[in-house]
């Protein structure tokens, strides 16, 4: 049985699905596996002729022991399936000789949260001993993909957090139209990093959640649930390479992600731990670049004016899951981890020592892309291939190039896309045809006659929705604000 650890080792061991009951380590920390399984070569090779599916059922056996195989199986064929546009589920587009677009937003809400909020809840639902409530921050895309997922699952209350003035018009439209008799969402005076920072003191204040009868869980990245599903897709994306005959079996690959909270790159780095065989990762961020300084130097400091940008799910100065990684890179030295986050909810800021700077060195590269630059790569990318990027993709792209010079790599490389270009319309047009037009619905139009794309099917109907949501909070009172939404359930 896979036991999970606190990355501050300030908890007892847990299985599987307590640490995805807990969303996090009620006194700070995060879980993560106490040992890392392996795929055997075989297990990789046979990949090659496997479903999603299948690979999926491989990779996520190894880690949620605590579920049988009938469970495992029957949540993975649910999750997987119809809800995506794709029956490969995250098809691979390859561009021209250098680009391989792994394409994760195929799920219902068009960005790659689906991947794993299409199968936590379905999960979580089997093992849940109460009645929970969900607690998500968002800088734009989990809130909506947690929202339909969770939508009228029994026994669950869910309730997301957005920065008032942080998220796009369609982000914000797909989520105050849910519908749903246990959805609310909240409009949060302040950012991102104020939403998260709230949700995960939520977590810690124990006097406040002993007042419900329900338990408190998160559906946002610091969860294990919703990590471990993406695991899968770097294996399925590696036998993909494998079938198009670009790599054989064994060679090592680049992988590039544009990252806001490490998730989703932490997920290839552990797929990597488990038997992918990867050379280098690019964690590619757009103008707050706080990760690239960190890869770099190894002084992670979040004391700088966050920016809005045209990619605002990288929006983000505390990237939660960087907390694994450094637990991870230094053989999982706690008392490390508990020094260096210790400082960062102090300061702000942390250095790493040389021994622990040293495993990213030459392993780990780091890289910004500016917002010209972002604009620029989404139209030449276009002009070629005529294969318009969303914003996030774009920064992944223009990073990719500017790793490839640095290091002098020309190994085969996947690139994490993460929406669809509709859901960040009106940046894609303005890079596309230099106008910069207000109005989201007017800009998907525009879109789809300069593509030829039709519109993500999350988006196209969302101008004749009823708007279900309007509640507003500040940060000081979000304690309050929970306490009335559950005051009705
Ligand atoms: C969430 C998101 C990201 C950042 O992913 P992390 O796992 O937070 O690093 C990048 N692009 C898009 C479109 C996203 O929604």
């Amino acid at each position: 049985m896979m036991r999970y650890q606190s990355t501050r080792k300030n908890y007892e061991k847990v299985k599987s699905s307590e640490a995805i009951q807990l969303g996090m380590v009620p006194s700070g920390g995060l879980f993560v596996p106490e040992d890392f399984p392996r795929l055997s070569e075989e297990e990789v090779r046979a990949m090659e002729d496997e479903s999603y599916q299948e690979i999926a059922y491989r990779v996520l056996s190894k880690f949620l022991t605590d579920f049988s195989e009938d469970v495992l199986r029957d949540v993975i064929s649910n999750s997987y399936s119809g809800n995506f546009d794709s029956e490969e589920i995250v098809p691979l587009t390859r561009l021209g000789d250098d680009l391989n677009l792994l394409e994760l937003w195929h799920g219902p809400t068009a960005a790659f949260k689906d991947l794993a909020l299409q199968f936590m809840p379905r999960l979580l639902t089997r093992t849940m001993e109460r009645e929970m409530v969900i607690l998500v921050a968002t800088s734009g895309d989990t809130g909506k993909a947690a929202l339909e997922g969770f939508k009228d699952v029994e026994g669950t209350t869910i309730v997301v957090f957005y920065p008032k003035e942080g998220v796009s018009e369609l982000q914000k439209l797909q989520m105050v139209t849910t519908g749903g008799d246990n959805t609310s969402v909240v409009a949060l005076e302040g950012d991102f990093d104020d939403c998260q920072s709230g949700v995960k003191e939520i977590f810690g204040d124990n006097d406040f959640k002993s007042q419900f009868s329900q338990a408190f869980s998160s559906a946002n990245s610091i969860n294990w649930g919703r990590l471990v599903p993406q695991i899968v897709y770097w294996f399925s994306a590696y036998s993909n390479l494998m079938e198009e005959g670009e790599i054989k079996f064994g060679d090592k690959i680049d992988i590039v992600v544009p990252t806001g909270n490490f998730g989703n790159i932490l997920s290839s780095y552990y797929a990597h731990k488990i038997g992918l065989p990867v050379e280098n990762f690019v964690c590619a961020s757009n103008e707050n670049n706080v990760l690239t300084d960190f890869i770099r130097t190894g002084v992670y400091d979040a004391n700088r004016e966050l920016k809005k940008t045209i990619s605002p799910a990288m929006d983000i100065l505390i990237s939660s899951n960087l907390e694994r990684f450094v637990f991870d890179i230094t053989g999982g030295d706690a008392a490390k981890v508990r020094e260096w986050y210790g400082e960062l909810a102090e300061s702000g800021k942390f250095t790493i020592d040389e021994g622990t700077k040293g495993e990213l060195d030459g392993f780990f590269y780091g890289e910004y892309a500016t917002e010209g630059e972002t604009l620029e790569t989404i139209s030449k990318v276009f002009d070629k291939h005529e294969y318009p990027l969303d914003p996030h993709t774009a920064v992944g792209v223009s990073c990719y190039y500017k790793y490839r010079k640095r290091a002098g790599s020309e190994r085969s490389a996947l690139i994490a896309s993460t929406a669809n270009p509709f859901k960040f319309a009106p940046s894609v047009v303005n890079a596309l045809t230099g106008e910069k037009e207000e109005g989201a619905f007017e800009n998907l139009r525009k879109l789809k006659k300069i593509t030829g794309w039709p519109v993500h099917r999350g988006l196209r109907n969302l101008k004749d929705m009823e708007i279900r949501h309007d509640i507003t909070s500040t940060r000081e009172d979000i304690r309050e604000t929970i306490k009335e939404i559950l005051s009705k359930r």
